[in-house]
């Protein structure tokens, strides 16, 4: 594993600046990892790891940087839940770690830092100083990971019976005997114009 330092400076080159929410994600990442003992992410332990994170927000970007799992990769699962959250799962192994930034940070940082008026300024020094059990709450949990959900699950691809498009990962829909997308068995999230 690098340095806080080395990812902050990752983070910042990845997602545009350095914010407040890099150092929240770079420190969840570090811990969820430090928790199930794996310390080469990028490199030799990268099939052990997925990560599901709760937000997507700049935090999101910094776990990714960390962590090496990416949407493109299937190593990377969003459940968009609104909170600054990730679960750590080491697939190898079956253990999984949930991390969550404490509500209570904010107002932590902020007294710390009481002369620095600028927001993000001042929960980003705050949160490079703060002891992991006050930034975080940790949770052990058992995530079920089924076989479509890995990275490298190979599955048959079928096709939409009322659209014609190809779907992939078993995420179709069996309805009546018919195979469905999800657009066309309802949960379009866009309207054909
Ligand atoms: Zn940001
Ligand atoms: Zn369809």
């Amino acid at each position: 594993m690098k340095s806080l330092d080395e990812y902050l400076l990752d983070a910042e080159q990845a997602h545009g600046h350095l914010c407040a929410g890099q150092v929240l994600g770079v420190r969840m990442a570090m811990l969820g990892l430090q928790k199930l003992g794996i310390d080469d992410p990028r490199g030799k332990d990268r099939k052990r790891l997925v990560t599901f994170v709760e937000i997507d927000r700049c935090a999101t970007d910094a776990v990714a940087v960390v962590t090496g799992c990416r949407l493109g990769k299937r190593a990377l699962k969003f459940r968009d839940w609104g909170k600054v959250a990730a679960t750590f799962v080491d697939v190898s192994a079956g253990r999984a770690v949930r991390i969550v930034a404490r509500e209570s940070s904010k107002a932590l940082a902020r007294s710390l830092q009481p002369e620095i008026a600028d927001k993000n300024r001042q929960q980003r020094l705050a949160y490079r100083e703060m002891p992991d059990q006050e930034l975080f709450d940790v949770q052990g949990v058992k995530v079920e990971l089924p076989p479509e959900e890995f990275p490298g699950y190979k599955g048959e691809r079928v096709v939409c019976q009322a659209c014609g498009e190809g779907i992939n990962f078993r995420r179709e829909v069996r309805r009546d005997g018919k195979i469905l997308c999800r657009g066309c068995a309802g949960e379009r999230y866009y309207k054909v114009l």
